[in-house]
């Protein structure tokens, strides 16, 4: 397959006036500068009409939710059935988005709640969500900061970044940041050059990942001069966000071998989204292409309760059916964790089917992904350790320095032998406060 298909040099040709070479075509800087934001364009280039009654409509969401989409992504709509193509529902505006649910947040992850420095949000011991940059290629219909879409007040500068970067020093909890946004790789390179050095000379940040969606929608963007800046700040991951397998195509691929072979490892996020992926075959495909290239699923998301996200959500049935449809059928690797992201910003929650039936003190009933139901025998001898915490004096030979800074917090800690904590309590327990007034 041509990586320039006679669509794209169709598309291509009408945009401008002037001829459009691959090379055009190929650099990053003009698919931004010619990205499609009105409705008319978007029309013209696809050779579609909206009716005046459904303009309308389609106007009034914009001004709420922008549109932005890159030629290349747009190329990939199959305009015989745009309504159901993934591509179309991904990038164009829906009128119902403008329906805003009773459940709806507009911050459900509370990531500006958690937020204890700018363009930070600590949700987790170890590591930070760091967000560098509130600008994307392309405006997902289902973003969960769609809140902040287009909205020019909020791309940092080097000041703010100073911040955050400040925060992350000042706390060596921290290990692991993650850069996100917007799309951090929006940055040109030599900022986010910056960004990365500054990052690496403080010492307690182990690795650095980056979130981005450029390989699946704009995948020019990756290049040998990205990929070689990025080597210099090794360890660092990138986890994108394919979401259908029509995403993945000769450029898609090219992004991610050169990313792979510059020895980026992989990860992939997706969405579960109606009309899209909700579909055990579609995502067995997507994880199977994904793992071809070098990428491992890695979440899927339960679509959250952002304002306007409702026309894409599905139970959590569906998704709890996907992974059913997937574990055991599938290489383990291929096999992405099904998570909900949870309101109030209590973390991504783990979802599986159940696989654990019963269980006696020695054995346990289980079932397998073909419904055998199978018994595994406890051990007869097993000598419970009591962890006092103090693993100099262990023979399970941990011998490392810090060993004893770790502190556990919740199920966890309920769990461990030298916390005497018995149980975990809500604040506002109304039991715990009558206690208190007495
Ligand atoms: C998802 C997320 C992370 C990273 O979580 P992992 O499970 O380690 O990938 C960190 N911080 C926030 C706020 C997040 O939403």
């Amino acid at each position: 397959m041509p990586i320039y298909s006679s669509r794209q040099q169709n598309l291509a040709e009408q945009m401008s006036e002037e001829p459009v070479s691959m090379s055009n075509w190929k650099d990053w800087r003009w698919q931004l500068k010619n990205s499609i934001q009105r409705l008319e364009t978007f029309e013209n280039l696809l050779g579609i009409r909206f009716q005046e009654k459904e303009r309308k409509k389609i106007d009034l969401t914009l001004k709420r939710f922008p549109l932005s989409i890159t030629p290349y992504y747009l190329s990939l709509i199959d305009t015989s059935d745009y309504k159901n193509d993934p591509v179309y529902l991904q990038a164009f505006p829906s009128p119902a988005e403008l329906e805003i649910g009773k459940n709806d947040m507009v911050d459900p992850l509370a990531e500006d709640k958690d937020s204890p420095a700018k363009g930070i949000t600590h949700r987790y011991p170890d590591r930070v969500l760091f967000h560098v940059s509130n600008v994307c290629s392309m405006y997902c219909r289902h973003c969960t900061r769609k809140r902040k879409v287009g909205d020019v007040d909020f791309i940092p500068d080097q000041n703010q970044i100073r911040e955050g970067l400040d925060y992350i020093r000042n706390n060596p909890v921290i290990r692991d940041v993650l850069l996100s946004g917007g799309d951090p790789l929006m940055l040109p390179d030599h900022y986010l050059d910056w960004i990365l050095t500054e990052l690496r000379q403080i010492e307690h940040v182990e690795i650095i990942r980056i979130g981005s969606r450029m390989p699946v929608v704009l995948p020019y963007r990756i290049n040998d001069d990205l990929v070689k800046m990025l080597q210099k700040h090794q360890p660092v991951w990138l986890n994108t966000h394919f979401n259908h397998p029509r995403e993945i195509t000769a450029s898609s691929r090219q992004a991610l071998r050169l990313l792979a072979d510059g020895g980026i490892p992989l990860g992939n996020q997706s969405v579960l989204l109606a009309g899209v992926n909700d579909c055990p075959r579609i995502m067995r495909s997507l994880v199977h292409k994904l793992v071809e290239n070098r990428v491992r699923p890695y979440y899927l998301y339960q679509c959250d309760l952002s304002e306007g996200l409702s026309h894409f959500r599905t139970p959590v049935g569906k998704g709890v059916e996907i992974m059913e449809s997937l574990i055991g059928h599938t290489s383990g690797f291929s096999v992405p964790t099904y998570v909900i992201d949870a309101p109030g910003g209590g973390g991504k929650i783990p979802l599986t089917p159940n696989y654990l039936i019963s269980l006696s003190t020695n054995k346990v009933v289980l079932r397998n992904y073909e419904g055998v139901i199978t018994t595994y025998q406890e051990p007869e001898k097993y000598e419970s350790n009591f962890c006092d915490r103090k693993c100099d004096e262990c023979h399970l030979q941990l011998k490392l320095e810090d060993a004893d800074e770790y502190c556990s917090t919740g199920i966890e800690r309920l769990l461990a032998d030298y916390d005497k904590t018995i149980s975990l309590t809500p604040i506002d327990n109304d039991r715990f406060e009558r206690r208190n007034n007495d």
